[in-house]
């Protein structure tokens, strides 16, 4: 993936460039990215990211999003964030018909929906004046999402039979204000305020003034749908006396509305076991998806951290001519879900029928490599009830040992050599067969490292010891109170090798075992 700062360099300028104006013809896609929660973007969202040249975002309550990019996609941050002055509206405008003059797919990724609140309507606008094609992919707006979250359902058959949504970006008292708070109080009906949060206090002032009753409950919903949401709630009278006190700030989405007493009942999202639990992920990115999804599926705020990036090995044309020979082992022996992956993607180059694996005897260790396996449709026959190289070895002695057998061992390059020496202190002819390198993953695609030193995190997670190294590598300094869960006793011993306490220890060595791990202690 490219990264390219909004004034920095853009592309060189391709010697058919003129050509492909011609033949090719760019789109723009002006797409909801959904309030925060990964589950809430559209799947086709999804598919439009997966396949854009060129990704416009603002920032993103959840930057994960971006990892679903092309490698080679042209990422261009719009947004503002600290320290950085963001583009003018005109600026994107010209930047989206600019780049699809190119003959270039443009995903313009804005937060919630693109339409709702989010100047949508002038990018699109854009692209009709200059002739550019272009489609809109409306998102799950906080308007609605805020509210769900909170437990705030906006209507309710016995309470109110219309919304409203307003923006409290003005000051009231303006008089070129646009919002006619007299109409709003006499309306009634939920209303739901996007923007503004820190304009509250002249907010609720002209609300009252203009008749609305002090005590209707109101609820400030902020970061919503994420790991950091956070509710407050009051009435019309004190809610913006009582934000100031908690320093409850942007972004948040106020309810306005008698259904705001359902949260009582219907509160759900803030309840779960995880929640308000900010946790790091410090697996590669293709990898952290699933440890990734099942602590956001209890509540916690995941930040995934990549710190190592699986690459081909050094020696491929060597990796591949023992996989073309795999067929004449007696053993084929797996330690990784990327080891069985980097094995099948080279067999089926080389060879267009399953068969010509042969009969040799397969092994796995650990559940995720044993299933990787089973995605092939092979059936594994040696899987350890213990995920490290050692009971690997304990469970080839109990099948009869392996005296004369000739096994290949398909592994990380890098990796401990317990298992090869052991193999072959016990008789086996074994060749190792590097299937892939883990290299420092130097990119911050989604900022969150950057997040990391802004904002604190409770618990960091390792799954093996090349993710502590490769963590410790990056010299980021240790969060105040960050504590560390491992997957099992060697990732542990070299955390505690490199001068770190752990805190949760998985008592079964998979993704599985952790998370229960890290819930357990959370729960106690
Ligand atoms: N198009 C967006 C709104 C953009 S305006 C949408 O449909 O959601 C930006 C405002 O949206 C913020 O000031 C805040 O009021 C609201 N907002 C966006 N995401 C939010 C979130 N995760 N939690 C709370 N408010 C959010």
């Amino acid at each position: 993936m490219r990264l390219t700062s909004r004034d920095g360099a853009r592309d060189p300028p391709s010697a058919n460039k003129a050509m492909a104006t011609k033949t090719k013809t760019g789109k723009v896609f002006l797409v909801g990215a959904g309030p925060g929660d990964l589950g809430l973007v559209t799947l086709r969202a999804k598919e439009c990211i997966e396949q854009a040249d060129v990704i416009v975002y603002d920032h993103l309550a959840s930057p994960e999003i971006l990892g679903w990019a092309r490698d080679d996609a042209e990422m261009i941050h719009a947004g503002k964030r600290a320290g950085e002055h963001s583009l003018s509206q005109q600026e994107i405008n010209a930047l989206l018909v600019e780049k699809a003059r190119e003959g270039k797919q443009i995903v313009r990724l804005k937060g919630g929906d693109p339409f709702v609140f989010g100047r949508g309507a002038e990018e699109a606008k854009a692209a009709v004046d200059a002739g550019i094609e272009f489609e809109i992919v409306p998102g799950i707006t906080s308007a609605i999402a805020g509210p769900a979250y909170a437990g705030i359902p906006v209507t309710h058959r016995a309470e109110n039979s219309h919304v409203t949504f307003f923006t409290g970006h003005e000051d009231p008292a303006k008089t070129e204000s646009a919002i006619d708070y007299a109409a709003l109080a006499k309306l009634g009906g939920t209303q739901v305020m996007l923007m503004g949060v820190e304009r509250l206090e002249p907010i609720t002032k002209e609300m009252l003034k203009q008749g609305v009753r002090e005590d209707l409950p109101v609820a400030l919903v902020r970061w919503a749908t994420t790991g950091r949401q956070e509710t407050l709630t009051g009435t019309l009278r004190d809610i913006a006396g009582r934000a100031v006190d908690r320093g409850f700030e942007a972004p948040a989405v106020a309810v306005f509305g008698k259904v705001v007493a359902l949260r009582e009942s219907l509160n759900w999202y803030e309840k779960r076991p995880l929640s308000g639990k900010r946790i790091v992920v410090t697996r590669s990115r293709k990898q952290a998806s699933a440890l990734s999804g099942k602590l956001r599926a209890l509540g916690a705020h995941v930040f995934e951290l990549p710190t190592i990036r699986i690459e081909p090995p050094t020696d491929l044309r060597e990796f591949a001519e023992l996989v073309q020979d795999a067929h004449t082992y007696d053993w084929i022996v797996f330690t990784s879900a990327n080891g069985v992956e980097a094995f099948f993607e080279i067999f089926f180059k080389l060879y267009d029928d399953a068969r010509e694996i042969g009969g040799p005897r397969i092994a796995a260790i650990g559940p995720a490599t044993a299933q990787r396996v089973k995605d092939f449709h092979l059936h594994v026959d040696l899987q350890p009830d213990e995920f490290i190289a050692e009971a690997v070895v304990r469970e080839f002695q109990k099948q009869g040992g392996v005296e004369n057998l000739r096994v290949l061992l398909v592994r990380a390059e890098k990796a401990r050599d317990v298992l090869p020496k052991q193999l072959s202190a016990l008789g086996a002819i074994v060749d190792e067969a590097f299937a892939y390198r883990t290299a420092p993953e130097t990119r911050d695609i989604t900022g969150a490292r950057r997040h990391l030193l802004e904002e604190r995190a409770d618990l960091i997670t390792f799954t093996s010891s090349s993710t502590v190294e490769n963590f410790l590598a990056l010299g980021l300094p240790w969060p105040k109170g960050m504590q560390v869960a491992s997957i099992g006793p060697i990732t542990s011993k070299t955390a505690r090798d490199h001068g770190l306490k752990i805190d949760i220890e998985a008592r079964s060595h998979d993704i599985d075992g952790l998370v229960q791990a890290i819930r357990d202690f959370f729960e106690r």
